[in-house]
C-alpha cells in the first residue's frame, strides 16, 4: 500500500491507471473501524484498484462541532487500510486541499437537504459535497462505495452525480454493528460505559417500530411516538426520531403497503450526538 500525500502525486497515479483498471473510492474521515473496513471489502469486490481517502474535512463541521477533537489516528488507518487491502491511502492535509481560500466553490445540493441533519447543520452537507466532488475529480474512481450510516449523505451525494454527471457508480453498504447493535462510529470514542449502554436503545426502538409494522401499524404518528417513549428516558436531547419516505425523506400521515420508508435518528447520549437509521417496507 502508498500513502500519498499530495494532490498532484494521486493525479499523476490516476493518470497510470485510468481506463485500464478499475478503480473504487472509499471516502473517510479516518479513526478507521470495522464500519470502514467492509466498505473497503466491497470496493475490493468491484475494482481492480481500491483508493482510500482519509481527510478530516473542516468544511463539513460546523463553528460549534468537534473539528479540533475529532479522533484522529493515521498510525492504526494505515495499520487497517493495509490489512485491507486498500492499494492507495490518499491522506492530504488541509493546506492541500483548500490551498486558497479566495479561490474556492460552494456546492448546493437543494430540497433533500432542508431537513434533519441540514436543518440542524446548515452548512454540513455544502461541505461534505465540496470535498466528495474535490475527491472524485481527483481521483477519478468509476465507483465511489459509502456506508447506509449516513442515509441522508447516500441521498445527497446520489443527487450530486446525477446532478453534475459525475460518471460515478454509487454503492452503498449496510451499516456494521456492534453485537448489541450500536453502530461503529468514529463518535463512540467519546461515549462513557454508561452512556454506551443507553446508545444501545437507538436500535431497540428502531427494531420496536419494525416490529410494530409487521403487526400492521401503518401510522407515522404511533410509529413516532414508539421510538420517543424508548429514546426520551436514556437520553439528553433528541435532535430528531422519525419515519419518513425513504426517497425523499417526507413525512407522511399513513403508509400504505409496498411502501419504502426510513427511520433517522439524531440522539444525544451526554454530550456525544449519534446518527442511526434502519430502512422499512411496509
Ligand atoms: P466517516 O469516516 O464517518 O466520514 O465515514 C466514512 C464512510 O464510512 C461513510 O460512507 C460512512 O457512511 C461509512 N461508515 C461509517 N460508519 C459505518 C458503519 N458502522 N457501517 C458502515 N459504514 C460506515
Amino acid at each position: 500500500m502508498q500513502i500519498i500525500n499530495t494532490v498532484a502525486e494521486m493525479s499523476a497515479i490516476v493518470r497510470g491507471l485510468k481506463g485500464r483498471k478499475r478503480i473504487g473510492l472509499v471516502p473517510t474521515m479516518g479513526s478507521l473501524h470495522k464500519g470502514h473496513t467492509s466498505l473497503f471489502d466491497e470496493a475490493k469486490k468491484q475494482c481492480d484498484v481500491v483508493v482510500a481517502s482519509v481527510f478530516v474535512n473542516p468544511t463539513q463541521f460546523g463553528p460549534k462541532e468537534d473539528y479540533s477533537c475529532y479522533p484522529r489516528n493515521l498510525e492504526n488507518d494505515t495499520k487497517l487500510a493495509k490489512e485491507y487491502s486498500v492499494d492507495y491511502l490518499f491522506v492530504p492535509n488541509v493546506q492541500e486541499m483548500y490551498p486558497n481560500p479566495n479561490k474556492v466553490a460552494e456546492i448546493s445540493i437543494p430540497y433533500i437537504t432542508d431537513r434533519f441533519e441540514g436543518a440542524f447543520r446548515p452548512t454540513h452537507f455544502a461541505g461534505v459535497a465540496l470535498v466528495v466532488a474535490k475527491l472524485f475529480n481527483i481521483v477519478q474512481p468509476d465507483i465511489a462505495v459509502f456506508g447506509q450510516k449516513d442515509y441522508q449523505q447516500t441521498l445527497v451525494i446520489k443527487q450530486m452525480v446525477e446532478a453534475l454527471n459525475f460518471q460515478i457508480e454509487i454503492v452503498i453498504a449496510p451499516t456494521i454493528r456492534l453485537c448489541g447493535g450500536l453502530a461503529l462510529s468514529s463518535r463512540n470514542a467519546y461515549l462513557s460505559e454508561d452512556e454506551e449502554d443507553k446508545a444501545l436503545s437507538l436500535y431497540r426502538s428502531m427494531n420496536a417500530v419494525e416490529d410494530a409494522v409487521k403487526k400492521g401499524e401503518r401510522s407515522s404518528k404511533v410509529l413516532n411516538s414508539i421510538l420517543h417513549d424508548i429514546l426520551l428516558p436514556v437520553s439528553t436531547k433528541i435532535d430528531y426520531a422519525e419515519i419518513v419516505k425513504a426517497d425523499d425523506l417526507t413525512a407522511t400521515e399513513y403508509f400504505n403497503n409496498g411502501d419504502k420508508a426510513v427511520i433517522l435518528l439524531a440522539v444525544y447520549f451526554g454530550k456525544t450526538r449519534l446518527i442511526d437509521n434502519k430502512i422499512i417496507e411496509f
